[in-house]
């Protein structure tokens, strides 16, 4: 049996956001982005781009 997955992984390389299998991607930020985004994601979704700011202690 085929496990039949209703999400997908954003299509940009730097985020970590699933998105909609319908999408490739999880945000029109990442659509836009389409492979530029430097180091932290900001698509906006909180399991991603965590690092932003909040995380030395
Ligand atoms: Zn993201
Ligand atoms: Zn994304």
């Amino acid at each position: 049996m085929e496990e039949i997955e209703n999400t997908n992984k954003c299509g940009h390389p730097d985020c970590q956001c699933l998105s909609p299998i319908s999408d490739e991607f999880c945000s029109e930020y990442c659509r836009n982005a389409n492979g530029e985004i430097r180091g932290i994601c900001q698509c906006g979704h909180p399991e991603c781009g965590k690092g932003i700011s909040a995380d030395i202690e």
